[in-house]
């Protein structure tokens, strides 16, 4: 069997991945990948990205039975969802979400609300992200940056999910929209709370793969790895990948990336158990 061969975060045409989720998985048997999960997007607070509908929900959870009942000896198939948190009623925590057959879930955040309670997504393109920053917030990008750790806050406290996705996912729009926030020292302040703040948590932290090949980042930044590190927290190394080529994009080089770091293992999901793994790349 192939080691660290794995990846437990994944999108699809369900929600703003590019691809049908058999496409997926087929490229991640292709890839000679071990495990694979499913993660749609839950519904997003405003279009026009794509996410869960109340009436796809059923159709996403049929459609992966099907793959599982069709590849499941190929490789090890599991279902869950990223769960934004976006306020007090909607998050993690939903009694929604325990009714689904989820194998795990993912909490991430995707989303800011300014004072007129209007949304703006932090992730995705910088285009839309600068428009967004401009028409919503004025351009007042460190604003910005601090509503989303604030919600990365509250979606630690709030708990009930299993992986904590991309903790400073922030970085690399914020970056290309003021170069150097990354090195001010309110940033670092507020990167290194959030990224303590995981310290003891009843659950994993990603190390997000996607970014790495276009824009040479992982997240949590390679600058947090000797904190993550001395922190000892569950590392689950995930692609996030939209497209079906980007199965494991990134993989194999931030494996490499943690190892350099003096970090070990990370933590893979086999025969429906979590466990600790030693990194042999
Ligand atoms: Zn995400
Ligand atoms: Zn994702």
């Amino acid at each position: 069997m192939k080691h660290n061969h794995t990846n437990y975060h994944s999108h699809c045409d369900f929600c703003d991945g590019r691809g049908k989720m058999e496409d997926f998985v087929k490229a991640a048997i292709a890839a000679g990948m071990t495990a694979y999960g499913v993660t749609s997007h839950t519904t997003f607070p405003m279009p026009p990205v794509k996410s869960l509908q109340p009436h796809t929900y059923p159709l996403y959870f049929n459609e992966f039975a099907r793959l599982k009942a069709l590849y499941g000896t190929k490789i090890e198939l599991y279902v869950g969802l990223e769960i934004d948190y976006l306020d007090s009623n909607r998050n993690p925590r939903m009694p929604f979400y325990a009714t689904l057959p989820t194998d795990y879930t993912i909490g991430g955040v995707h989303f800011v609300a300014n004072e007129q309670g209007r949304w703006m997504c932090t992730d995705g393109a910088f285009e839309r992200f600068s428009e967004n920053a401009h028409q919503l917030f004025s351009g007042d990008i460190r604003h910005i940056v601090e509503l989303f750790y604030e919600q990365s806050r509250r979606l630690v406290q709030c708990g009930h999910f299993d992986i904590h996705a991309h903790p400073d996912k922030i970085a690399l729009n914020a970056s290309q929209f003021e170069p150097t926030i990354l090195q001010e020292p309110w940033y670092e302040q507020l990167a290194y709370n959030h990224i303590r703040s995981l310290a003891g948590g009843d659950f994993l932290v990603e190390v997000n793969t996607k970014a790495l090949e276009q824009h040479g980042r992982i997240f949590p930044g390679e600058e947090w790895l000797p904190l993550v590190r001395q922190l000892g927290l569950k590392l689950v190394v995930n692609s996030d990948c939209h497209d079906v080529d980007k199965v494991e994009s990134g993989r194999y080089e931030t494996l490499q990336i943690l190892r350099q770091s003096g970090i070990k293992t990370v933590w893979e999901l086999h025969d429906g158990r979590w466990s600790e793994q030693e990194i042999r790349i």
